[in-house]
């Protein structure tokens, strides 16, 4: 061992030994090194690991640390577009596939690296001649077709800032999001398809651009072939830009600061921020966290089913998977459309050996029942994966044996669109250490996380507290577009010098993560904290349940009474049995003081358009407050049947 390495070495034993208890007693000895370094000296690891990508010029320095501002790798100079695709064709990658791609008609595209390269730079040449500059914003509202992906490249090929705009968002939101970002250009089609029907994307942009001043131009591309309204002077077709394109356009040195894109969160729990990410750092860790948690190999076909909309699909669609090379699927339909089997169909066609989903559909599917999946050969898969909620560990053994065949690891990633990449999982690419369904196992390198109390002190083993990251991580966002002032108090006020998450966890005896929902969800009942994720999980483990929403209201004696709503599997049916059932159910897997004050059967739970449960919307019907802003809100009838189950719980009393 040479001296370096001794000092490495001990640094690393240093920083394992300041870990919780049970973390030193990890069987998993690669992990827990590469970690304990990461930690020990993270711009020396961050450096190593950025030198995965190809730089223009490297950087100055690996990190600026102005809390709350972290500026990673200032100085260096890269383009994104160039990462995900030039870099690839020139070597064999040039004939090797990007993208398969599945309409909800059945039909299939499939564009290779090269294609993927020439698409680029003729989709770039109709953004310059349009007038886009680097630094300007575009907006793009489109359906799951790979022009979505070739758009985001060629604006990071030119150095433009993309805003996505998931495809479901109505004219409002989409004004919302451009009124925020002063987008010039707004980028649609003429439709696309979601279960069968057309949805007129074109029309809902020309009613969302009305009300958008700084938007200038509108480019529509071909999808449906459909007759759409153009207005003169300002739409214009992509068939026609593209005759008139060049042929290469040359990507822009970007500096590793700049912003490569601005994404908004979900809604979850309020109006959604414009995350902005950088170019440099986002791409760092991404590029390295798709190695570590996915394992990714030449040979793979890794399917990451989110929308290119959210932050899994923007990560994990498009510049983590291409930045490797990878070949990944795309589909632009519905998850049970023409029937509840099209994604195991899917699975089969393409030969998938990674797969992605959320917690929301594994639990649609396993409403389903398994016969689904059973019709399909699912021999491909090799790993799987779940993001966006916590993965309730009845819906982790369905998806283990059904999907995986019990032969699959899961990886349940914890991330959030301000994390850019993920934080926690497992990372069966450095070593495969041992699954606890439920828990995201332990944080990635270079992400020092920590479960704390109010006053910021590290929990004990079991005890329930804040999940906080200590040390700053190169995909940290860079900012809230335009609204500094709400990034320091959403992320840096609760805990000073620490990013907090605004979710509610734990660790238990051996080191391992569990998350446990939004951290102002946690339920206060007569002095005990419970989290809802930990109460909704024991819910659903009955196996009359299929998915469970868990709040907490106002009780004079207990502090907060347990307001419980439930879909029902297929097979089963409300009564007041089940309701005792259930009570009892909670009191045995968690005890007395998880019994429901309220139980109410509905037939869907409110979603945001990324299908997490809305639980302020549940609690503004439970309490009889104002809805508020619906706008991402999946369907509108799951409020209609809340306000009903509302209104007869007010009759019941
Ligand atoms: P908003 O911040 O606007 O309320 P949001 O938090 O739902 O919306 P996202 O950034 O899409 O928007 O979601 C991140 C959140 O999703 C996390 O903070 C966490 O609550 C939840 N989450 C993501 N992955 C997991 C996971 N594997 N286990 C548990 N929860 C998860
Ligand atoms: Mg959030």
């Amino acid at each position: 061992m040479t001296e370096e390495n001794m000092q490495e070495w001990s640094r690393a034993e240093d920083s394992a030994s300041s870990l919780p208890t049970g973390s030193r007693m990890w069987p998993f000895k690669r992990y827990s090194e590469i970690h304990a370094r990461s930690l020990a000296d993270p711009q020396r690891f961050w450096a190593e690991e950025a030198r995965g990508l190809d730089w223009y010029r490297t950087w100055d320095r690996v990190l600026d640390w102005n809390p709350p501002y972290a500026r990673w790798f200032s100085g260096g100079l890269l383009n994104a577009c160039y990462q995900c695709v030039d870099r690839h064709v020139r070597t064999w990658r040039k004939s090797k596939v990007a993208i398969y791609w599945e309409g909800e008609h059945g039909e299939t595209r499939v564009l290779s690296y090269s294609t993927l390269f020439r698409e680029v730079n003729r989709y770039a040449s109709v953004l310059k001649k349009l007038g886009v500059k680097k630094g300007d914003r575009v907006a793009l509202y489109l359906p799951m077709i790979p022009e979505l992906p070739i758009f985001m490249l060629a604006c990071a090929r030119i150095g433009a800032v993309h805003t996505v705009i998931f495809s479901g968002f109505s004219a409002q939101a989409i004004a919302d999001r451009i009124g925020d970002t002063q987008a010039k250009l707004i980028v649609t089609a003429d439709g696309g398809y979601r279960r069968g029907k057309v949805l007129e994307l074109k029309e809902i942009v020309d009613e969302a651009a009305e009300l958008c001043p700084s938007v200038e131009k509108v480019i529509v591309v071909n999808r449906t072939g459909r007759e759409v309204p153009l207005k003169e002077g300002r739409d214009v077709r992509l068939l026609s830009l593209l005759n008139e394109a060049d042929k290469l356009v040359k990507p822009e040195p970007m500096e590793a600061t700049h912003p490569l894109y601005v994404l908004y969160t979900s809604g979850t729990t309020g109006k959604p921020k414009g995350i902005v990410h950088s170019t440099g750092g986002y791409l760092v860790f991404n590029y390295s966290a798709y190695k570590w948690v996915f394992d990714i190999r030449e040979e793979s076909v890794y399917w990451c089913t989110a929308d290119v909309g959210w932050v899994t699909g923007h990560s994990c669609i498009v510049y983590a998977p291409l930045s490797h090379g990878a070949a990944i699927v795309l589909y632009e339909g519905a998850p049970d459309y023409p029937a509840v089997d099209r994604w195991w169909d899917i699975v089969d066609k393409y030969g998938v050996s990674i797969f992605y989903a959320s917690p929301t559909a594994i639990r649609m599917f396993m409403r389903h029942g398994e016969e689904w999946p059973q019709k399909h050969d699912l021999s491909s898969l090799e790993l799987l994966g779940s993001a966006g909620e916590p993965l309730n560990p009845e819906a982790w053994q369905w998806y283990y044996k059904y999907i995986g065949g019990e032969r699959c690891p899961i990886v349940d990633t914890w991330w959030q669109t301000e994390t850019g990449g993920t934080m926690l999982s497992p990372t069966p690419g450095i070593e495969q250490i041992p699954l606890k369904p439920g828990s995201v196992t332990f944080p990635l390198p270079g992400v020092d996380a920590a479960v704390v109390d109010s006053n910021g002190n590290e929990t004990a083993p079991g005890q329930t507290g804040f999940l906080i990251i200590r040390k700053p991580w190169p995909g940290m966002l860079l900012d809230i577009y335009g609204d500094p002032q709400r990034y320091q108090e959403s992320y840096w006020s609760r805990f000073p010098g620490a990013y907090y998450t605004g979710d509610f966890a734990m660790r238990d005896e051996d080191g391992y993560f569990w998350l446990l929902g939004r951290a102002d969800e946690v339920l206060k009942v007569a002095g005990h904290r419970i989290g809802t994720a930990e109460l909704e999980a024991a819910v659903i483990s009955h196996p009359s349940v299929a998915e469970a929403a868990v709040l907490g209201k106002p009780d004079e004696v207990k502090g907060e009474s347990i307001v419980l709503f439930a879909t029902l599997r297929e097979d089963a049916s409300p009564s007041p049995e089940l309701e005792k059932e259930l009570c009892q159910h909670l009191r045995h897997v968690i005890g007395p003081i998880a019994t429901p004050d309220e139980i109410h059967f509905v037939e869907s739970l409110p979603k945001t358009r990324s299908g997490k449960i809305m639980r302020r919307v549940l609690k503004a019907a439970a309490m009889g407050q104002s809805l508020g802003d619906l706008t991402t809100l999946e369907d509108e009838a799951s409020i209609e049947e809340l306000k009903k189950a509302y209104e007869s719980l007010r009759k019941e009393i």
